[in-house]
C-alpha cells in the first residue's frame, strides 16, 4: 500500500557510508523507520527533508504485514515543508525540540497511528519556530529570545515561547492518560486560589496550603510559581523570575510524565538541554 503522509523527523543515524536510517513521526502511520539510500550525498533528493526536526511530506510503500512497526521501510519521496530555520537558530528552542522528539520516539505507543501526537508536535515546533527569528544566532540570541519570549510573533499572536515545552508536556500527559489538573488541590479537591504549597510528581498532585499543614514542601517555590503561571495566574511575575521558573516547571512535568509512564528510559537529549540552560543563564546574568 502506498502511503502519503505529513511527517516530522525525530532521529537520524548513519547506516553506511552513504545512507541514513531516519525515524519519523507520520501523521497517518505513527513512528516509521526509513532507510534513505544515498541520503548523505550532496545531490540527494531527500536533502533537508530528512534533517532531524524537519516537517516534510513522505511517500512510501507500507508493508501491510509490518504496519507502523519498527521495521525498515523504503522511502519513495520526501518533500521538505518546513525546515524550522528560526527554531534551529535558537539554541534553547532547538534543545527542547530535540527532547520532545526523543520523548515521542521512546515513549509513544508503537505500531499505532499517532495523529494527535503528530498534531501536538507540529504545533509546538511551529510555535518555537516563529519568535526570536530576527535576533541573530548563538548563545546571546538564545538568552535574548528567552528573556523576550512573551512577544508578539510574526503571525500576530502571543507565543509565550517559554511555555511551549511545558504546555506540550501537559498535553502529552493528557493524551497518554495521565491528566494533570493544575486548578485544584489533589487532596481536598478545592480550586486553588493561590500557588499550590507543594507538588508531588509521583501522585501528580498539587497540594494546597491547608492540606499541606505543617509538612515541609518538597517542591521548590520556583516550580510552584511556574505551575501557577502556566494555568494563567500571576501576570505580574517579573520576566526574570519567569525565565528562572521555566526549567523548574519543565523538570517537574518531566518527572510527572516519567513517573506515570511507569518505567524509566534515559532521555539522552536532556543532557544537552541542561548544558544549554547553563550557557543561557550565564549569558543573561
Ligand atoms: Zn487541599
Amino acid at each position: 500500500m502506498i502511503v502519503k503522509s505529513r511527517a516530522i523527523v525525530l532521529h537520524r543515524f548513519p547506516y553506511s557510508d552513504s545512507s541514513w536510517i531516519v525515524k519519523v513521526l507520520t501523521r497517518e502511520c505513527g513512528v516509521v523507520s526509513f532507510i534513505v539510500k544515498g541520503g548523505k550525498r550532496k545531490e540527494s533528493p531527500f536533502k533537508g527533508a530528512m534533517d532531524p526536526l524537519s516537517l516534510c511530506e513522505v511517500v512510501f510503500n507500507q508493508n501491510p504485514q509490518k504496519a507502523g512497526g519498527g521495521d525498515l521501510q523504503f522511502i519513495k519521496e520526501a518533500t521538505l515543508l518546513e525546515w524550522h530555520a528560526a527554531l534551529r537558530a535558537n539554541l534553547m528552542n532547538q534543545a527542547v525540540a530535540q527532547v520532545m522528539a526523543e520523548i515521542i520516539l521512546r515513549y509513544a505507543p508503537q505500531g499505532v497511528p499517532l495523529q494527535d501526537e503528530f498534531e501536538l508536535l507540529e504545533k509546538a515546533f511551529a510555535d518555537l519556530d516563529c519568535a526570536g527569528s530576527a535576533t541573530g544566532t548563538g548563545f546571546a540570541a538564545a538568552a535574548d529570545s528567552v528573556a523576550k519570549s512573551v512577544e508578539v510573533c510574526s503571525a500576530g499572536v502571543n507565543c509565550f515561547q517559554d511555555e511551549v515545552f511545558a504546555r506540550w508536556l501537559l498535553d502529552i500527559c493528557d493524551l497518554w492518560g495521565y491528566h494533570l489538573d493544575l486548578d485544584v488541590c489533589s487532596r481536598c479537591e478545592r480550586p486553588l486560589a493561590e500557588p499550590a504549597a507543594d507538588f508531588h510528581p509521583e501522585t501528580g498532585g498539587l497540594v494546597c496550603k491547608a492540606c499541606l499543614g505543617g509538612e515541609s514542601p518538597r517542591a521548590k517555590p520556583q516550580t510552584l510559581l511556574g505551575l501557577w503561571k502556566l494555568r494563567g495566574g500571576v501576570p505580574s511575575i517579573s520576566t526574570k523570575t519567569a525565565v528562572f521558573a521555566r526549567e523548574f516547571v519543565e523538570n517537574a512535568l518531566l518527572a510527572y510524565l516519567r513517573n506515570h509512564i511507569g518505567f524509566l528510559k534515559e532521555i539522552h537529549s536532556l543532557t544537552y538541554l541542561q548544558e544549554i540552560r547553563k550557557l543561557c543563564s550565564v549569558q543573561s546574568t
